[in-house]
């Protein structure tokens, strides 16, 4: 049976979910809404029935999924009409502003027996899967410091992400990525949220942030985004308590670093070295290290959509699970409020977990 999509917002990312539905069997785009009327005209440009106006979109039998593809801050009110039109939804990232207009979102697909979920596709990234398979197979041991960061040389924020009136900023345009991941991976309940965020360049908004999250066994994760960064550190540098795992990019294969064997931690008389004299950071002692590339985690974003297909037609559980997306926006809500007050945000006491 063919799964049929409509898309509100056929912009950037609408124009991209386009092309990889088409491109997927079982599944098809058949319109478009846009408020813009030259979008409306590329829809039809390209076969697709289109529409300047909501309601016209959504009384149409044929659209059986909306894909809400829009600026984050009209989400929740799209969400919540195709819901109630008894169309299944799946909604771009971030799913919301805050985490009562989601729960508004749950509660109304809940309402209408609708599958509701969020396009977190960062999940299928090879960098994060490579970090995650690593983990999970425990090749650098247990893990202490996760540290995940993007970091970009473009300064300013064009559009609608430079104001925060359509909920700009790179907390909610690319913090949601990353703190998605960490929380997905990372299954240990949390204890608390640090963040400080700046607007380096750009007015409005934070085009600079570092959020740290501490969970309950005292693992750190770290993320981090900036668009004024001319030198940009590695993608992902992790160190677990038998080696280091370093990522430089989205697509480079990266470095396991183990121990050999067990470190002869060095107790033999201070050296003169590079570092100057040190014992702790001089030559390891006695020890061999290992270094190969991690394992091409053949991942295939298009599973996504799959998942959608299959939680709709046969009720298969959703891999980005609406209460998933909560915990992020709650984690979202508590940077910024840190942000705000110069104090970590305590998860454990809030019951926020
Ligand atoms: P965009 O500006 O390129 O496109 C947005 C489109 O929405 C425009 O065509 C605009 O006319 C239309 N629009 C605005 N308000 C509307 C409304 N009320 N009703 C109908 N249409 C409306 O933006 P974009 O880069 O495509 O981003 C859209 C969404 O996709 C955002 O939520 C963004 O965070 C998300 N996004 C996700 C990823 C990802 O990797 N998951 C990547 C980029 C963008």
């Amino acid at each position: 049976m063919t799964l049929r999509f409509g898309i509100i917002g056929y912009g950037g990312m609408g124009g991209w979910h386009k092309r990889h539905i088409e491109a997927l069997e079982g599944m098809e785009v058949v319109a478009i809404h846009d408020i813009d009327p030259a979008r409306v005209e590329a829809g039809k440009a390209e076969g697709l029935k289109s529409y300047l106006h909501l309601q016209d979109f959504l009384s149409d039998p044929d659209v059986q999924v909306v894909i809400i593809a829009t600026p984050n801050d009209v989400h929740m009110e799209l969400a919540i009409a195709s819901a109630a039109s008894g169309k299944h939804v799946v909604c771009e990232k971030p799913v919301a502003l805050s985490s009562a207009q989601l729960d508004e979102m749950i509660a109304t697909a809940q309402r209408h027996n609708v599958v509701f979920t969020v396009h977190q596709n960062r999940r299928w990234d090879k960098d994060f899967r490579r970090v995650m398979n690593a983990l999970r197979a425990r090749l650098i041991g247990e893990p202490y410091i996760i540290e995940s960061r993007v970091h970009g040389p473009n300064g300013a924020i064009h559009g609608w992400r430079g104001k925060k009136i359509h909920g700009g900023g790179m907390l909610l345009d690319w913090g949601v990525h990353l703190i998605d991941q960490i929380l997905w991976m990372i299954k240990t309940p949390l204890k608390s949220v640090f963040c400080r965020m700046r607007s380096v360049v750009n007015q409005e908004v934070d085009d600079y942030f570092r959020l740290e999250m501490e969970f309950v066994d005292g693992l750190i994760a770290h993320v981090e985004v900036g668009t004024m960064c001319l030198e940009p550190l590695p993608r992902w540098h992790v160190g677990g308590t038998l080696g280091t795992i370093r990522i430089e990019t989205f697509t480079d294969e990266g470095c396991l670093t183990v121990l050999r064997r067990a470190a002869q931690y060095n107790s033999g008389p201070l050296v003169d070295t590079g570092a100057g004299p040190t014992r702790t950071f001089g030559k390891v002692n006695g020890v061999e290290v290992c270094r190969s590339p991690l394992e091409d985690p053949k991942t295939d974003s298009n599973d996504f959509y799959r998942n959608v297909k299959a939680a709709i037609e046969d009720g298969a559980e959703l891999i980005v699970k609406p209460e998933e997306v909560r915990k992020v926006m709650k984690v979202m809500e508590a940077g910024f409020e840190s942000n705000r007050t110069g104090m970590p945000v305590l998860f454990s006491e809030r019951n926020l977990n």
